[in-house]
């Protein structure tokens, strides 16, 4: 309730006697294999003035939040968004783009993971080139299904054997060359 009006009723020790403050608050931060020292100058914490109980409310959360990945050195979870939206890119199309698995992207966007150092560098590049996004594309790969698929529309590879339609086709649509991989 961060509207309602100071002192707040202060659940421990049964008084009307929390008031605003600013404080200093730290904490460690396990992330992609590394454990990190956040610390916060000064962020709003409604603290009892007779017992000392803190309060987090949804305010002061989000200030951890939002610092947290600043520290960290990541994108936030709306930086994410936003960079995804100025491209008109909707999640799945972004998520196809990258080849990440599941629901990485949304799970990005609405803070419930963070994403690795490496992702976070590889969704800069993304955002920031046009280049990158462009050669992402063109290296799509299909599967056989979208390959008979173009075997109908356009007889680009009737001569792919049946026994080599297999798992992994890579189709580069620039070019219309095919490469086998493996067995
Ligand atoms: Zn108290």
């Amino acid at each position: 309730m961060p509207d309602k009006p100071f002192p707040w009723y202060c659940t421990r020790c049964k008084k009307a006697t929390i008031e605003p403050s600013k404080q200093r608050y730290e904490f460690t931060q396990k992330h992609d294999g590394r454990t990190q020292q956040i610390v916060i100058d000064a962020i709003p914490i409604p603290t009892c003035t007779n017992c000392g109980y803190q309060t987090f409310d949804q305010s002061t959360l989000a200030v951890i939040t939002e610092e947290t990945y600043k520290q960290l050195g990541l994108l936030t979870p709306a930086e994410i968004r936003q960079n995804r939206e100025v491209l008109y890119l909707k999640q799945q199309e972004m998520q196809d783009a990258l080849g990440l698995g599941g629901n990485s992207l949304s799970r990005w966007e609405t803070g419930h993971v963070y994403q690795s150092r490496a992702l976070d560098r590889f969704l800069r590049v993304f955002f920031a080139s046009g280049e990158a996004r462009r050669i992402l594309k063109n290296e799509d790969r299909t599967d056989v299904e979208d390959v008979e698929q173009v075997c109908l529309v356009k007889r680009c590879f009737s001569h792919i054997p049946r026994s080599l339609s297999c798992q992994r086709v890579t189709f580069r649509s620039d070019r219309f060359a095919t490469a086998y991989e493996g067995n």
